[in-house]
């Protein structure tokens, strides 16, 4: 008998006496796991699993999923609106018509004080689809301000942008399915195993099914890294120069699909004249990948009959975002890998619905993917919610990124942000806390009263949570799932559908636009939007009962279509959403422009995600296991970095940046280079007072990934105190 068997009692799983399951989609990540809360005879919420018949997730979930169950009656949960004159004082509890009224008004003067646009509307990738096209109606239509955005800003602008310059429009082409269908896959900058884990799931499963060749591309040697068969340990930032010599040795060896190119791009000649600057000779000097490697990987990918290419922040988190978005896009385009099983560009989503918010909010024109800039969008949605059209703006305005130094500048007085906490996901977080002591008029809606960000308001309104409510999302392969209303709202609180529709009977126009009873209502009424000739986003064959029927529907499901599969790919038939039908090949110079490291500041500073928290650990850091598994920041370090500056393992530095400074815990590895540090970006007042956060000129995302850093020790005993304080919020 071995060593303590004896005394080992076996584990024991408890029975949970469940006597109803519901049906629900997991509202953290884009992945879109389909789950059941299972319910026990006094409908008290007693469990959660994993749907065994959706094709995303097939009976699996991830920590967070598994927890998710435990939202409900977490600590800090917002039960009434309250209000106070001057951020910093002592709220007041209100009731709803009083929070509604004050804030519409209080809206109102400013606006006719200083302009409609100097009150901006901020939101989020969290809501669900209804919600977010009800906001739409309410700020384009009612409020009126150009000054509206979602958070999505700093997540996935660059593909969207560089999906637009591509293909014509949004919306990522291939799906989940793909990995069963490839034969070579580049991971850029996206660590799927701690990011998206059921993505990763399904692609390992493919790969025990049948191998491939999996290269990742990161500055960092990522989980998924560590799985790769080629891991390209890339100077952060250099994306662009390595895609452009891989096209290099593609157009030099005739490893490109002529075929496919002459029929259904344009912009090749230019292409390929732009990236005969990028020899990898001398282009290995500048991305960090060596010249045999380079021409490794393009031929690997090019003589496949099939490659596809994945991507998150390490793309657009940059300054080059959007271009390198349209880099990836080149490379498939000229390989032939659009639109065929196994063949893609696929953008990996990060927040639950941000792919919702993009097709739906109106946040960066109108619904259904509409643009202001176009008149006949303008008077078609004017006409649909029965406004006048001169009530819209001509052309998009400001991002997330471009209002908070609209508010510094005193152009912005006053901003609504929902479901958002900038105090902690903003990049340099002390010049955010700046701009809000700057507004008269601050309101959060969130489902948290003690998210960071409310430190700063004058109204707070309680949100309910997820399956407190009912609606859609989209995920990253463009399916539409459910979340069903499972339980009441908490307390007080009450879902964001009925906030946004009870501000909007506070505006002129809220009285003659319609605003629909119910979500599945507002559903009904946004597949009629989704209808038109040639377009992609198009939901009109769907309905709640379907999509709980199929466990998620992929767009576009158009009316009239037989069984329950919507298209699994997009441009299948070559044809692209611009106005000759062809994809543009962009040519993308790369310009070094991030900030580098140096001798005052030797370390790249680098942020990622960690499996257990969801973004600004909101909801995770209030989540038994999540937090108990990561209850604190650390930071990523080199041993040897670590020996010339004299730091242990486990000790607590500072790290100072050109913008503020952070005391952090060390984890000495060898996952990161010798000029690299990594710190999850999830934790409040850690690595956002570093970061520099420059814009890409196309998407307006900001580069969280490339600034510079030192780092130095610290007294440990005040570190210590002043770690625990700084997180005691
Ligand atoms: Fe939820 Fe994403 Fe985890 Fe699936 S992978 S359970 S969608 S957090």
């Amino acid at each position: 008998m071995l060593f303590g068997q004896k005394k080992r009692k076996p584990i024991k799983i408890p029975v949970k006496p469940v006597k109803e399951w519901k049906y629900t989609t997991c509202n953290y990540c884009s992945v879109g796991c389909s789950i059941e809360i299972g319910l026990d005879e006094d409908k008290k919420i007693v469990t959660s699993r994993g749907h065994a018949g959706a094709d995303v997730n097939r009976g699996k979930l991830c920590i967070k999923g598994l927890l998710e169950h435990d939202l409900f009656n977490s600590p800090g949960r917002g039960t009434d609106p309250l209000i106070r004159e001057k951020h910093y004082e002592a709220f007041e509890k209100t009731t709803w018509d009083k929070a509604l009224d004050t804030a519409s008004e209080k809206i109102k003067n400013i606006q006719e004080k200083y302009g409609r646009d100097s009150f901006a509307v901020v939101s989020t990738g969290q809501l669900l689809t209804e919600e977010f096209y009800t906001l739409g109606k309410l700020t384009r239509g009612c409020i009126g301000t150009n000054n509206y955005d979602g958070n999505t800003t700093l997540c996935m602008a660059s593909a969207v942008s560089g999906y637009k310059r591509s293909f014509g429009s949004d919306g990522p082409p291939g799906c989940y399915a793909d990995f069963e269908h490839t034969h070579c896959l580049m991971a850029f900058g996206s660590n799927l195993p701690e990011q998206h884990p059921i993505i990763y799931w399904r692609l390992k499963e493919a790969l025990e099914k049948r191998k491939f060749p999996l290269i990742v591309i990161d500055p960092r040697v990522t989980m998924l890294a560590q799985f790769a068969d080629i891991h390209l340990p890339i100077t952060p930032g250099t994306d662009c120069v390595l895609i452009n010599a891989m096209l290099y040795v593609i157009f030099d060896e005739g490893l490109q699909d002529q075929a496919y190119i002459d029929a259904n791009t344009q912009g090749f000649e230019e292409l390929k004249s732009v990236v005969q600057d990028y020899n990898p000779k001398s282009a290995q000097h500048l991305c960090g990948i060596d010249e045999d490697t380079i021409r490794n990987v393009a031929r690997l990918y090019a003589r496949a009959p099939a490659a596809m290419s994945i991507w998150t922040m390490g793309i657009n988190q940059s300054t080059h975002g959007s271009d390198g978005v349209c880099n990836i896009n080149n490379l498939n385009l000229v390989t032939g890998n659009i639109g065929k099983p196994g063949g893609t560009s696929l953008s990996i989503t990060g927040q639950c619905n941000a792919m919702g918010t993009r097709e739906w909010s109106s946040c960066s024109g109108l619904p259904g993917y509409r643009l202001l800039e176009n008149e006949n969008h303008r008077e078609e949605i004017a006409n649909f919610w029965g406004i006048d059209p001169e009530f819209f703006p001509k052309k998009r305005g400001l991002t997330q990124t471009d209002i908070f130094p609209a508010i510094e500048t005193g152009e912005i007085k006053g901003l609504w942000l929902i479901a958002t906490n900038p105090m902690t996901s903003m990049p340099n977080t002390a010049r955010i806390r700046k701009a809000f002591e700057n507004l008269e008029l601050l309101i959060v809606q969130d489902v948290y009263e003690d998210v960071e960000t409310n430190q700063y308001s004058h109204i707070y309104f309680p949100a309910s949570v997820w399956a407190e409510k009912e609606g859609v999302h989209t995920n990253t392969e463009r399916r539409v799932n459910l979340i069903s209303n499972v339980i009441p709202a908490y307390a007080n609180s009450k879902p964001d559908f009925w906030i946004f529709k009870e501000m909007s009977k506070r505006f002129d126009n809220g009285k003659a636009i319609d605003f629909p009873e119910t979500p599945e209502e507002t559903f009904e009424e946004m597949k009629k939007l989704s209808v038109g000739e040639g377009r992609t986003l198009d939901i009109s064959g769907m309905s709640y009962e379907k999509i709980r029927e199929a466990r998620g529907i992929q767009w576009p499901y158009r009316e009239g279509t037989e069984g329950l599969l919507g298209d699994a790919r997009l441009y299948t038939d070559g044809k692209f959403q611009t106005p000759s039908k062809k994809a543009n090949l962009i040519a993308v110079k790369f310009f070094n422009n991030n900030e580098q490291p140096c001798n005052e500041y030797p370390f790249w500073l680098n942020s990622g995600r960690v499996v257990e928290h969801f973004h600004t650990r909101t909801r995770t850091g209030k989540i038994g296991n999540c937090n108990k598994f990561s209850p604190t920041p650390y930071m990523e370090m080199n041993p040897d970095a670590a020996q010339e500056l004299g730091i242990a393992h486990q000790t607590y530095v500072r790290l100072t940046s050109r913008r503020g400074d952070a005391v952090v815990l060390v984890q000495l590895t060898q996952r990161v280079p010798r000029n690299m540090v990594f710190i999850p970006f999830h934790f409040y007042d850690c690595v956002n007072r570093l970061t520099l956060g420059l814009l890409d000129p196309y998407s307006r995302q900001p580069a969280f990934k490339q600034c510079s850093v030192r780092v130095e020790p610290v007294a440990q005993h005040e570190a210590a105190r002043i770690n625990y304080e700084s997180r005691a919020f």
